[in-house]
């Protein structure tokens, strides 16, 4: 990762190392100034030398090394030179003179032990004889001067050439020495200054932008790390179902694709199927969304513990997952996950102390032989999906070509429902229902039929699941309400005191504007509220009860009265069944179809009507086909009955001769 402060803190020691390097450079260039200031004032020093003194030595001392060198340093002129050249040097920095003859032998000295010597190979001197002075600074911690030992020094020495004048040929080289400590303690001591307040501020401004960038780097590295949480996490919510930690539709459609390109270049099958739990709509709406999930959740468990490790499984929707299989050796492994999940899904799932049965439907498609696109795979799937559910749910359907015309037929069919009530396609039959005691038909059962424009009259059974599917049912249910209360009110008119029951679906039911629907289609026809009956079936009963009985109570006072129909068939709670306000119960027909034979139907039907009449609750008995039938259920004391016995659905317009024909002949 970038690590500003790494940056910045390198790049300010560079800094700061280029400064310290600028300042050592000064402190060169200010000494190389001192030894060029020297150098100027020696040579300055040496020229005034060259008139006044020398001149009266020159001869002597340019003949010099013919004395030997105790002689020289013994001789009456080395002596009084030395005493002129005391003098001379007396009000200046200089404190010592050597004088060397042409080849480098030190001819005259300040201090007398260095008389003698040989500096012919001193760079200074050979510099000097050529015309060129030069110099240099050292420091002593022991010199030897005119005036005695100097300890700790800074000493500027330069070798100058002596000549008359400028132009002349050099005639000795002489070499000065002065004292510059105080002015090189001087200047160290400025220099050390300025060192110390640029280091010192450099050193501060590096310490606060230390930490400058370094908190900058702490929030830019908050910031990624943020950033990549933010990132993972929408990548998460983009590809998986929270509920299920599943992969998702997103992540199914993607991975469809892939493994569809990879079992295409690799020449593999892949299988695809796509699993839908059966009712699943019931345990959300009755058991509530929470129970629903702890069931899905389950449910996504147990299919995972079917399957390979290179299956995938998918949560495509809220109770859809979908299971690529690749590869596979042949169809029939599709066929064995399908089973096998279908298999898992038999042992009860227990939600708060509630043992749940699920069971589920799978489609299933082949790649290649289906289809190679990851589209038509899909939909193939769906399609085998569709077919598994129609065929009876809790199995497993292949796709094959057939099936792609039945899902044709199943959209045209679709398309024309929905627009059967615009065109008038629906219509509705009455089924009588007689009273027990008199005899007479006191009352008609509207069914609605579909006059289907191809396929002729159909039953309620083939079409209404799907008006409920497709959010239809309430449009035409009230066109079934406004019909029923019409008709009825017309046979009123004509003198037929008929009531009429109206079948009402759990969809409409759950309406908020239900019952002003109710109370509209009474005032609209003028019906009487007393002559229209609901029957609602046990599945009404699973929602909210609280709820249910308000609106069956605002219901009753409306008027109307309400009916449980098909009981016994649903999820029957009895405990809620003493709170309702109801005035019929409809037994089933399916108890009624096998009193013959069934004596398990014989005793739950004695029950139903020993529970309604304690409750005070009217019995209604439907689909009585034989006498025995009716025979035995008069002995149960119902109240109405209904059937094929008496008659089956008619169309409206035979009802006024019905009822007029009186009383019915089986009931007498
Ligand atoms: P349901 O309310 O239980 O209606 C009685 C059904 O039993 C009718 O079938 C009727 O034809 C049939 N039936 C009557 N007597 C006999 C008999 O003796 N033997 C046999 N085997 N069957 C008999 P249908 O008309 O096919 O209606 C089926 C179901 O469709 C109805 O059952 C009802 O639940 C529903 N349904 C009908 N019309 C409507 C409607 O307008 N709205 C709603 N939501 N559902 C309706
Ligand atoms: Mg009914
Ligand atoms: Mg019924």
């Amino acid at each position: 990762m970038f690590k500003s402060h790494r940056y910045g803190l390198i790049t300010s020691l560079v800094g700061i190392i280029a400064v310290v390097v600028l300042l050592l450079a000064y402190r060169h260039l200010m000494w190389r100034g001192v030894i060029d200031q020297e150098i100027r004032s020696h040579a300055t020093l040496t020229q005034v030398f060259s008139n006044t003194i020398w001149p009266r030595y020159a001869a002597f001392l340019i003949d010099a090394s013919r004395f030997s060198r105790d002689e020289l340093r013994r001789h009456e002129v080395i002596r009084k030179l030395r005493q002129d050249v005391s003098q001379y040097i007396a009000r200046s920095s200089v404190v010592k003179i050597k004088i060397y003859d042409l080849a480098g032998i030190t001819v005259f000295s300040t201090d007398p032990v260095q008389i003698g010597q040989d500096k012919s190979r001193n760079s200074g001197f050979t510099s000097a004889k050529t015309g060129v002075p030069m110099g240099k600074i050292t420091f002593r911690d022991r010199f030897d001067t005119i005036e005695g030992v100097i300890v700790d020094r800074n000493l500027v020495s330069s070798y100058i050439p002596i000549r008359i004048s400028g132009n002349a040929p050099v005639e000795a080289v002489i070499e000065m020495y002065s004292d510059v400590t105080d002015l090189i303690v001087e200047l160290s001591k400025h220099q050390r200054g300025i060192i110390f307040w640029v280091v010192g501020t450099l050193s501060l401004l590096y310490v606060f932008l230390f930490f400058i960038v370094r908190q900058a780097d702490k929030t830019i590295e908050k910031q990624d790390k943020e950033r990549l949480e933010h990132k993972a996490k929408i990548h998460y919510q983009a590809h998986y179902d929270p509920l299920t930690g599943l992969h998702n539709r997103t992540s199914f459609g993607e991975s469809l694709q892939e493994h569809v390109n990879r079992a295409l270049i690799g020449g593999r099958m892949l299988g695809l199927l796509q699993l839908d739990l059966d009712h699943f709509r019931l345990v959300n709406d009755s058991l509530g969304q929470s129970v629903g999930d702890q069931v899905l959740r389950t449910c996504a468990k147990r299919m995972q513990s079917c399957m390979r490790e290179s299956d995938m499984l998918f949560r495509t929707g809220s109770d859809q997952f979908a299971v690529i299989m690749e590869p596979i050796r042949n169809t029939e492994d599709a066929a064995c996950l399908a089973l096998r999940i279908i298999e898992s899904m038999t042992a009860p799932i227990i939600v708060n102390n509630q043992d749940l049965m699920v069971t589920l439907s799978v489609g299933i498609s082949i790649f290649p032989q289906d289809d190679s696109s990851a589209e038509m795979l899909v939909k193939n799937s769906d399609t085998a999906l569709h077919l598994a559910k129609q065929e009876g749910r809790n199995q497993y359907r292949y796709y094959s070509a057939a099936m792609k015309q039945h899902a044709l037929d199943q959209l045209d069919f679709e398309t024309r429902l929905a627009q059967a009530l615009q065109h008038n396609e629906f219509v509705l039959y009455y089924q009588p229902r007689v009273e027990a005691a008199s005899g007479k038909i006191v009352a008609v059962e509207a069914l609605l039929r579909w006059a289907h424009p191809e396929r002729g009259l159909l039953p309620p059974n083939s079409f209404i699941p799907l008006l409920e599917q497709m959010g239809l049912i309430n449009s035409v249910g009230e066109w079934v309400l406004r019909t029923a209360c019409q008709q009825t009110r017309e046979w009123h008119d004509a003198g037929l005191p008929v009531r009429v029951s109206v079948n009402i679906s759990s969809g409409q039911f759950r309406v908020d504007s239900f019952v002003d629907m109710v109370r509209g289609a009474l005032d609209q026809s003028g019906l009487y509220a007393e002559f229209l009956e609901l029957e609602l079936t046990e599945s009404v009963l699973i929602d909210n009860i609280d709820n249910i009985i308000k609106i069956m109570e605002d219901l009753k006072e409306i008027g109307v009265s309400i009916s449980i129909d098909d009981f016994g068939s649903g999820y029957s709670s009895l405990n809620y069944l003493k709170r309702l306000p109801l005035d019929y119960l409809k037994i089933d027909r399916t108890f009624v179809k096998d009193l013959a034979t069934s004596e398990k139907d014989v005793a739950i039907i004695k029950t139903i009507a020993a529970l309604a009449h304690s409750l005070g609750i009217k019995l209604v008995a439907e689909g009585v086909e034989e006498i025995h039938q009716l025979e035995f259920l008069r002995s149960q004391n119902c109240y109405e009955f209904q059937g094929f016995l008496f008659s089956p659905p008619v169309p409206s317009a035979a009802i006024p001769d019905m009822i007029s024909e009186r009383p019915v002949r089986h009931a007498v």
